[in-house]
């Protein structure tokens, strides 16, 4: 479990708090109420902390010195401060390379820090990559970026990004300068966006142009934002890479929710539908095999009626592990059709290797009993209708999988039909 150090001479404060952030991550909290007990816990804890949050104020150190102590240990520090502050307090807070500040009184400000702590627990697996000439301006931002624990890549222009970008498809975030030699940022926005939209990859642009309508000519371009290079300012610059990571997961949030099953975790038809018709147009192209299985449950009714439909809630999901662990290439496509019916298509398979693989994936459903408690446990068996007519369209391949498989159930159950000769 990752340690999170909070140091507050205030008890109900410190306790309030304590209690909030350990509900909305599982963490182990250390609470110190002094400088003295901070340095005391860091050091027995050989500074092995996720995050800290610091009152600015403590006892025996009255003007922020418990921040300089943390941060110098690599510790990414959130500070606690009272009432609103002057532009000096500040700028003078920022100096000293916190994550962000949080003002105390403010009733928001909890919601506020685990929001904080969240992000810095998900972020070491998110990354940014910095595209910029300058080597002062990227070396700025990657510091900044790693206090809040981000993975930073750099790229110093545009052709080498777009390069990195083939080998390290998932990063989240793209930074990109305007004026870089070879290719501006513009040119380098429209190459990213024609490969990738923005459900894939956000992209903030940067500039020390005077031109007041670079941000809007960025975004025009495919970039989700913008920000100044002339009036930088740090907590900026962290409200905006945090809020357009926010919507890029949302957005990834509610194409899983459109494109999966919920109790499965399988594709649903609909993804299903739209993958498999390219797959097939690729595997036409390539002229290489393709099998296609509708799968269904035998005698499932039965499953809900005695134990009860969790049971067979429970009977789906093992099925589906089993489909998903077996066919796991990147070129098979495993779906819930519906009810308990599936559907599997494999590319780059012979009409006799898919024959052997159905009927092996056949067998270790049916040698996998499923538990119903610890006493009873239910043998369940499937049948497969398998179609490997690879010129043939998805409708049609279906079509013949379902045939395939009606006469796989009205020939007794647990059995695999295809369309070719064995
Ligand atoms: P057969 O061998 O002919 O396929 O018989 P069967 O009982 O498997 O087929 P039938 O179509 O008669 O019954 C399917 C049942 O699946 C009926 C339906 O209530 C149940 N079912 C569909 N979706 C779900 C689900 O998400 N969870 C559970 N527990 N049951 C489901
Ligand atoms: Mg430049
Ligand atoms: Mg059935």
């Amino acid at each position: 479990m990752k340690h999170l150090l909070i140091v507050e001479d205030n008890k109900i404060a410190g306790s309030l708090i304590s209690t909030k952030v350990s509900h909305a991550l599982p963490l182990k909290i250390h609470w110190a109420q002094s400088l003295a007990e901070a340095r005391e816990l860091l050091d027995k804890n050989n500074n092995d902390f996720f995050a800290a949050l610091l009152d600015y104020v403590l006892p025996d150190a009255q003007d922020g010195e418990v921040i300089d102590e943390v941060v110098n240990r690599g510790i990414p520090s959130i500070v606690f401060t009272g009432n609103v502050l002057t532009q000096k307090e500040r700028l003078r807070l920022w100096r000293k390379n916190i994550v962000d500040y949080v003002v105390k009184d403010d009733p928001q400000s909890l919601e506020y820090l685990t929001f904080l702590l969240t992000r810095l627990d998900k972020n070491p697996g998110i990354k940014i990559m910095i595209v910029d000439d300058s080597k002062f301006f990227r070396v700025v931002l990657s510091r900044l970026l790693r206090v809040h624990r981000y993975n930073v890549l750099e790229a110093v222009d545009g052709p080498s990004a777009l390069n990195a970008l083939e080998h390290t498809p998932d990063v989240s975030l793209v930074i990109t300068d305007y004026s870089m030699p070879g290719m501006d940022g513009f040119t380098f926005i429209k190459r990213i966006r024609k490969r990738y939209g923005r459900e894939g990859i956000a992209i903030l642009g940067m500039t020390s142009e005077r031109d007041k309508n670079m941000g809007a000519r960025f975004i025009k371009c495919g970039a989700n934002d913008f920000i100044s290079k002339k009036n930088f300012i740090t907590e900026e610059l962290y409200c905006r890479v945090n809020q357009n990571l926010e919507s890029l997961e949302h957005v990834q949030t509610i194409r899983r929710l459109a494109t999966t099953d919920s109790l499965t975790g399988l594709y649903n038809r609909r993804y299903f539908y739209d993958t498999a018709t390219h797959l097939l147009a690729g595997a036409r192209r390539s002229n290489t095999g393709v099998a296609c299985a509708m799968i269904d449950i035998d005698r499932f009714k039965i499953i809900n009626d005695t134990w009860g439909h969790q049971i067979g809630d429970f009977a789906l999901q093992q099925i589906s592990d089993i489909l998903s662990s077996y066919f796991k290439r990147d070129s098979d496509l495993v779906a819930r059709m519906g009810g308990e019916e599936f559907c599997v298509l494999a590319n780059d398979i012979s009409p006799s290797n898919a024959l052997k693989r159905f009927e092996e994936v056949r067998h270790l459903i049916e040698a996998k009993p499923l538990d119903i408690d610890e006493f009873q446990q239910h043998t369940v068996t499937v049948s497969i209708g398998v179609s490997t007519h690879a010129q043939a369209k998805l409708d049609h391949m279906l079509r013949k999988a379902d045939e395939l498989l009606y006469k796989a159930k009205t020939s007794g159950r647990n059995q695999v039909c295809a369309d070719i000769d064995t």
